[in-house]
């Protein structure tokens, strides 16, 4: 069994005019950045990466953007599904030197449907220290707005790409109570909701369609209705899934 020390207390909601701690030594940050309206970054997540020793992107162009926007100069390296394996390397390395790294997806909560799930796993098993700083994401996001029931929920982030996968998929969750969301990118939201048709045509779909930016939209209905709608419409931008089964 392994335990956390607790020496993580966060002096700042207890000693509110204190100046807050410094970052701890040896510890990955999991920041959580915006998913689409730059002002949607806490206080501390923008003190993490002003503080940290270096910032682990998904995307460095993204977080340049960013850190750009919140006058933050910091080093970064990039940190994707591609160079993971030695990205984890380097890490663990630099958490043994007792650095301090903030990891950083594209947007919203590392380690929530992206490549940081895999190198967070590793960092536990190494036995260093992991904190989260909280903030956005698009799943947290969409569901209280799409008015579904929020007390059991059943997340499952992106379905596989195949035919086969995404019917051995479906099929699984017929068994699943609460509302079920899924993350589904544009060019396959209205295979998805040929599928709920096809499993669920009772149901009731939301579609939280580019939250928190210019054009967000909530799109409600059955998942025919919905198939109707992008029948004269190409489907664009990111979405949400949620389904409430009756
Ligand atoms: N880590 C992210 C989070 O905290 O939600 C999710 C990363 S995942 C690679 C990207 C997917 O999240 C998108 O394809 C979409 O399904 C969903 N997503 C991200 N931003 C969104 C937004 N602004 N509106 C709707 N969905 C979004």
């Amino acid at each position: 069994m392994q335990f956390e020390s607790d020496c993580a207390l966060k002096p700042t909601m207890f000693y509110p005019r204190m100046l807050p701690p410094p970052l701890l030594s040896g510890t990955l940050y999991l920041v959580a950045t915006p998913i689409g309206n730059l002002e949607d970054i806490t206080l501390r997540a923008i003190r993490t990466l002003r503080e940290c020793n270096l910032i682990a992107a998904e995307d460095t162009r993204r977080t340049k953007q960013l850190l750009k926007a919140h006058n933050i100069s910091n080093k970064i390296v990039s940190c994707h599904q591609f160079n993971e394996a030695k990205r984890s390397q380097k890490i663990l390395d630099l958490l043994e030197n007792k650095q301090t790294i903030a990891l950083v997806s594209d947007a919203g909560t590392p380690g929530i449907s992206d490549p940081g799930e895999r190198i967070i796993s590793i960092v536990i098993k190494a036995g260093y220290r992991v904190e989260s700083v909280p903030g956005a994401c698009a799943l947290t996001t969409a569901l209280p707005a799409s008015g579904l029931p929020t007390k059991e929920i059943h997340f499952v982030g992106f379905p596989p790409h195949k035919s086969g996968g995404r019917k051995k998929l479906m099929d699984s969750l017929t068994s699943v109570p609460g509302t079920i969301c899924f993350y589904e990118s544009p060019h396959r939201i209205c295979k998805l909701l040929g599928e709920l048709q096809s499993q669920w045509p009772e149901s009731e779909v939301v579609l939280a369609r580019e939250l928190t930016k210019k054009f967000e939209q909530f799109l409600r209905g059955s998942p025919r209705e919905l198939s109707e709608y992008y029948e004269e419409r190409k489907p664009r931008g990111e979405f949400v899934v949620l389904v409430h089964r009756p």
